[in-house]
């Protein structure tokens, strides 16, 4: 008896030891849902949460509790990026890589890509479109082999035969091949099924599909449709089965108004979107995630000879500049905007830049701060967890050095990231 009492003295009193509780001193907290700044505010971590979110600097109570100064920074919740491609990041010899390179390559740089993303503040990504890899590197990063942030993984992107992200385009046809649903690739409803379950079954998080040609794909056409609507039907309505978030790339208007028609959630891209398919997006509450990021950088490499193959040069010279545009005609018409940049398009890391492009296009700092984290939270099915700094919501918190609402600039330069209640990144 009298040893089961010092046992379990000796137990209750490590675990008082080993409780760490990380007490953050915020000089300026942003409040994303209100847009006004709270000074002066402690906000206490235990395990992978925020516990209390409480006016003052509180000390923290145990000898081993952390506490992280951060009384002349401005603090917000974790950034959410719902596009990026966290497997490559382009540049003139990538078309080569898919013959040259196995999957560990592909899986070794996507942990440099991943660390880069989480230490520019982006908490979590939605990764839309790869070889599979990115599964598991979410699978990584879930059991804390490699540092990055929360990933919602697509795994292969849906297309159609010779469509953009079919995986043979480009090659000779002895390596061509005719990849079907396993592979991502469809040509019926009864594809469509399959290839989302095949998704499924791989361990994918969300759908995405290939609504049109695209830019980079080595093919003439960047926005052509590419699916027929009961195709995206298929693929929709099996996704809703499982409970799994679809997302379509599309340029072309035709290509686009067949996924907002067939249920499709968010519109990546947009690029050619008419005032016509902006209040359909109205009606089908779907989002545009508007990539302007991407835009301007294949603009801008398209004008170095030999940077892109002959025959995606004047796509991208078409599609980049346009982006912008669209997104400012698209926010003023009403239609709801979901932050994501495509990043992997242009180097990893980068991903803030999108806000500049969407302030400078004409959406205040707040609702450009909101598009990354409560809206795409709302998206992602995770508005009780993430995008917001309140008490028991998960602890991915990052800290900059000036008003974001102000000066949003600021967010390109994220200088605290905390993910989960570990800090990754501090002074
Ligand atoms: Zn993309």
């Amino acid at each position: 008896m009298k040893n089961n009492f010092a046992f379990l003295f000796t137990f209750l009193f490590s675990c008082i030891l080993l409780a760490q509780d990380t007490y953050l001193h915020c000089g300026k907290i942003v409040d994303v849902q209100t847009g006004k700044i709270l000074t002066d505010m402690t906000i206490v971590v235990s395990g992978n949460k925020i516990i209390k979110v409480v006016n003052g600097y509180v000390a923290p109570i145990n000898p081993n509790d952390i506490e992280v100064d951060l009384k002349n920074k401005f603090v917000l919740p974790g950034l959410i990026d719902m596009h990026v491609h966290l497997e490559n990041e382009f540049n003139s010899t990538n078309y080569d890589a898919k013959y040259t390179d196995n999957e560990a390559d592909v899986a070794f740089a996507s942990t440099r890509y991943a660390r880069i993303t989480l230490m520019a503040g982006f908490t979590t990504v939605r990764d839309l479109g790869g070889s599979g890899v990115n599964i598991s590197l979410r699978k990584a990063v879930d059991k804390g082999i490699v540092v990055g942030p929360r990933i919602f993984a697509a795994g292969k992107s849906i297309a159609t035969t010779g469509g953009h992200a079919d995986p043979t385009n480009g090659s000779s046809r002895k390596l061509m091949g005719d990849p079907g649903p396993i592979e991502g690739v469809i040509n019926s409803p009864e594809d469509a099924v399959k290839a989302v379950r095949q998704r499924y079954k791989e361990g994918a998080d969300v759908i995405k599909i290939t609504a049109t040609g695209g830019v980079l794909s080595v093919a003439k056409n960047g926005k052509n449709p590419q699916f027929t609507l009961d195709e995206i039907k298929a693929i929709t309505a099996t996704a809703k089965d499982y409970n799994m978030l679809t997302a379509a790339h599309a340029h072309g208007d035709e290509g686009m108004q067949r996924a907002i028609l067939g249920g499709i959630k968010t519109i990546e891209h947009g690029t050619f979107m008419s005032e016509e398919t902006m209040e359909m997006m109205k009606k089908y509450d779907a989002y545009l995630v508007p990539t302007i990021t991407a835009g301007k950088e294949v603009a801008e490499k398209a004008k170095i000879t030999g940077f892109y193959p002959e025959i995606v040069r004047p796509k991208a010279l078409e599609v980049g500049p346009q982006i912008q545009n669209t997104f400012a005609k698209a926010y003023n018409r009403g239609v709801k905007i979901a932050f994501g940049t495509d990043a992997g398009v242009f180097p990893h890391g980068l991903n803030a830049k999108e806000f500049g492009y969407m302030v400078e296009a004409g959406m205040p700092a707040k609702e450009a701060i909101q598009a990354a984290t409560i809206t795409n939270a709302k998206l992602l099915g995770m508005e009780n967890s993430l995008g917001q700094l309140k008490e028991s919501f998960l602890a991915d918190i990052i800290a900059v050095d000036e008003n974001p609402l102000q000066n949003i600039k600021t967010l390109e330069n994220v200088i605290f990231v905390m993910k989960d209640g570990f800090i990754f990144k501090s002074n």
